[in-house]
């Protein structure tokens, strides 16, 4: 997996303060994508062992105390992306009591596959769905369109 930003301490993807990884990869080809330079699988950088523990330590990090993981894109899910992530949340859960993990993806729910449902049975929330150009709505919190939904997992 392959990825683009990472904010150690961010205060506009998800509630509170948190960690945010943006990935590389996505199928989606939304029209008015606000990121369409992280499509491509292999643009950005190697998401490495080292970039993982990164964002456990800073999770863990009490100088700054985080809320949570916020996992966007691209596409977290991605079928190419999902071992990674997989792997990453599991850790989370593991290793980061009492963080939650918020993750975005073009795909809707009820459309995942036996993989993608693995991660999402280990998340908080997940706002779903393609950005839809039409029903951009300025005033929505955490999504850009109005099909999209926030769904409040656990
Ligand atoms: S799902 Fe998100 S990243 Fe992918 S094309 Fe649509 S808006 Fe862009």
């Amino acid at each position: 997996m392959n990825f683009h930003q990472y904010y150690p301490v961010d205060v506009v993807n998800g509630p509170g303060t948190r960690c945010t990884l943006f990935v590389a990869g996505c199928v989606h080809e939304c029209p008015g994508c606000y990121n369409k330079s992280t499509w491509r699988l292999n643009s950005g950088m190697p998401f490495t062992q080292e970039m993982e523990d990164q964002i456990i330590a800073d999770l863990n990090d009490t100088r700054i105390p985080r809320q949570g993981l916020s996992l966007s894109g691209g596409d977290p899910l991605h079928p190419q992306n999902v071992p990674f992530i997989l792997k990453l949340v599991q850790r989370v859960r593991a290793e980061c009591e009492g963080k939650d993990i918020w993750v975005w993806t073009g795909y809707k729910l009820d459309e995942l596959n036996d993989a993608q449902r693995e991660v999402v049975d280990l998340i908080n929330v997940l706002i779903d769905g393609k950005f839809v150009q039409d029903l951009k709505d300025p005033m929505l919190i955490w999504r850009g369109s109005a099909n999209q939904v926030i769904h409040k997992l656990r």
